[in-house]
């Protein structure tokens, strides 16, 4: 479903992705782990269209760049993305106008379990930071897309914003969903994934399957990133 193959993106001299290949596919949820300024956010900018990078990476089998493949994605960024002066109901509205879908429920289901439901009328820039990233997800969310890049969801949100997102995860993986998530929380996500990435120094030291029993993913992790930082 997601597919990237021998992604490079400099900034200026810097590699902050150097020949990067992975692939998430359709109930597969995989994770992006690593140190700080290992080029987890670049990946997933570039993967999402932000960036441009030297490379391949498609979406359903068309290129990220294709109106197509925009229609099945959906991204969480680090930062909250909302707008100033629409109202909470008014994303929603807007972003099912944007993809040209009709209001099946869904929307209202989302900020229902994100306890949105009851500020729809107020406007995004009097959210709190918590509560622009929930709408940020729930506008992520309501298109129904099949591929979903969150990077570091989980920043920001209150226990039960957690619980009900790690319920989303489990959703999105049983509807189908190809789900790629940057986290630095190891424990929250360890019941969750399929797949580890782990990402040192912009390329991919280590793919993980979870299905090991001898060591925890943060065992894992301080291995393949011991002596490996800058
Ligand atoms: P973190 O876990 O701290 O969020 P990350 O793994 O997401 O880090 P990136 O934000 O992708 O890392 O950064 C990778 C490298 O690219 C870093 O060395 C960073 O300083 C550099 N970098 C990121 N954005 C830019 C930019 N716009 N211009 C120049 N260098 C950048």
């Amino acid at each position: 479903m997601l597919e990237v193959k021998n992604v490079t993106k400099k900034y200026g001299k810097l590699k902050a992705n150097d020949n990067v290949s992975l692939s998430v596919e359709s109930g597969e949820t995989a994770i992006l782990i690593g140190p700080n300024g290992a080029g987890k956010s670049t990946l997933i900018k570039s993967i999402v269209g932000l960036l441009r990078f030297e490379g391949e990476i498609s979406i359903g089998g068309e290129s990220n760049k294709s109106l197509s493949s925009k229609a099945l994605l959906g991204y969480i960024p680090e930062m909250p993305a909302v707008y100033d002066m629409l109202t909470v109901g008014e994303h929603i509205e807007f972003i099912l106008r944007a993809y040209r879908k009709e209001d099946d429920g869904y929307g209202d289901e989302l900020l229902e379990l994100f306890e949105l439901k009851d500020k729809k009328d107020k406007l995004g820039k009097e959210l709190s930071k918590g509560m622009q990233q929930k709408l940020s997800i729930c506008c992520a969310l309501v298109h129904r897309p099949k591929v979903i890049v969150f990077d570091e969801p989980m920043v920001g949100l209150d226990p039960l914003a957690i619980k009900n997102l790690k319920d989303i995860f489990i959703r999105l993986k049983n509807e189908g969903a190809a789900v790629l998530i940057s986290t630095h929380m190891l424990d929250s996500v360890e019941n969750y994934w399929d797949t580890a990435y782990i990402m040192v120094n912009g390329q991919l030291k280590e793919k993980v399957l979870n299905n090991r029993e001898d060591s925890s993913l943060s065992e894992v992790f301080f291995a393949v990133t011991k002596g490996e930082e800058k």
